[in-house]
């Protein structure tokens, strides 16, 4: 079986190196030639859109795939045409866009934070006058990892917002004081047959995911569940296949969805060492009717990002239960190159650990954990 997969970054990769003990091949599209899912298996370079490069990629595959949310629609339903496709070309676009993920989901009955459209000043005012602050605007397309949204403490700074964001394709939406962001990784097989990961916590740095803790420390059974009703709803309305990650705040024991990811997703990369079976392996068995593995975790993970930094690899790896991922991508601020997966037995030792990795990241506790 050859798999083809749009987008050849680090998800791509792991996505292959997942698949490889199952004896399946692949084949990544991608506009660069850098693509490090290039490293592991053919890439053919070329725009998504250009007819030329996407029957090339097209040829052969039996299931094509992505790991790159902005592949444009039209290229997924081009593909779908040729190939079968998963997850859906409707899951991209109703997750490409901020305005349309909040509303498919309020429509599902999961609760979110108070949102307003906004495609001009008047917008604008209706929109203050419903949501409240503070407030964040927010470009409804193309924004990740923080980019492409303004805080707003008052009118004044959310008219200039509105003018730094171009005025118009945004949504305005109620600043939320979280307690923390949690995740949940949803799977849902051809078969119909769905699981769900443990609830992951993330914690991030300048708007980049910077750790990843699961199971989420202290999430109760009911908010499991909860997350889990939430998730359930999105797969069957939109006839899923693959796995789909949802992020959501959580205030008390209520989670307010925030954004979904129509793929495999940064927050489940410590289910390689730490989950009975990877998110990866599981996108994959979806995909293609096996049975799906089970998601229960081994212990306590710890994910730690590496962002634009190369530590001593033999320095990490000495840290017991760490476990390195590195990209083979060159290093640039803020860039992903990596990532490190921390398993203990138990959370007290994964405490300790994290001190160890904090202090040879040059990284602060605060972040990497005064509270597991
Ligand atoms: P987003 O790209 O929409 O996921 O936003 C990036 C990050 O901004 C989130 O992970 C949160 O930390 C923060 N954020 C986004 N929306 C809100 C909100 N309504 N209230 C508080 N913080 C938010």
């Amino acid at each position: 079986m050859r798999i083809g997969v749009l987008g050849g970054g680090q998800l791509g990769r792991m996505l292959a190196l997942a698949g490889y003990p199952l004896g399946l091949s692949f084949r990544f599209l991608d506009p660069s030639p850098e693509a490090c899912a290039g490293q592991v298996g053919p890439l053919v370079v070329g725009e998504f859109l250009e007819e030329g490069a996407l029957l090339r990629f097209a040829e052969g595959l039996d299931l094509a795939t992505y790991e790159f949310e902005n592949v444009p629609v039209e290229a997924a339903r081009r593909l779908a045409e040729a190939v079968p496709l998963y997850p859906p070309p409707r899951a991209l676009e109703v997750a490409q866009d901020r305005l349309r993920e909040k509303t498919f989901m309020q429509g599902l009955g999961v609760p979110t934070p108070p949102f307003h459209p906004v495609e001009g000043p008047l917008d604008l005012e209706e929109g203050l006058r419903r949501v409240g602050l503070p407030a964040l605007l927010k470009t409804r397309r193309g924004g990740y990892d923080g980019k492409g949204q303004a805080l707003a403490r008052t009118e004044e700074e959310a008219r200039e917002a509105l003018k730094a964001l171009g005025g118009q394709g945004l949504l305005l939406e109620a600043f939320v004081p979280f307690e923390r962001e949690v995740s949940l990784l949803a799977v849902r097989s051809r078969t119909g047959e769905v699981a769900f990961y443990p609830l992951v916590e993330n914690r991030h740095r300048g708007g980049i995911l910077r750790l990843s803790l699961a199971p989420a420390p202290g999430a109760s059974g009911a908010l499991q569940k909860k997350a889990e009703a939430y998730a359930l709803r999105a797969l069957e309305a939109l006839d899923y296949v693959g796995v789909l990650a949802l992020e959501f705040f959580q205030v008390g024991e209520e989670l307010l969805f925030n954004e979904m990811a129509p793929r495999v997703h940064n927050s489940g990369h410590w289910t390689i060492e730490g989950a009975e079976t990877s998110q990866f392996q599981n996108h994959l068995r979806a995909l293609l009717g096996f049975p799906l593995g089970s998601t229960a975790s081994r212990g306590y993970s710890a994910m730690v990002n590496l962002i634009g930094e190369r530590p001593d690899f033999g320095e990490v790896l000495r840290v017991e239960g760490a476990h390195l991922h590195w990209y083979g991508k060159a290093v640039r601020p803020g860039r992903k190159v990596g990532h490190i997966t921390l398993r203990r037995d138990g959370l007290e030792a994964l405490g300790e650990g994290l001190a160890q990795l904090a202090s040879l990241l040059g990284d602060r506790l605060s972040l990497l954990g005064d509270r597991l």
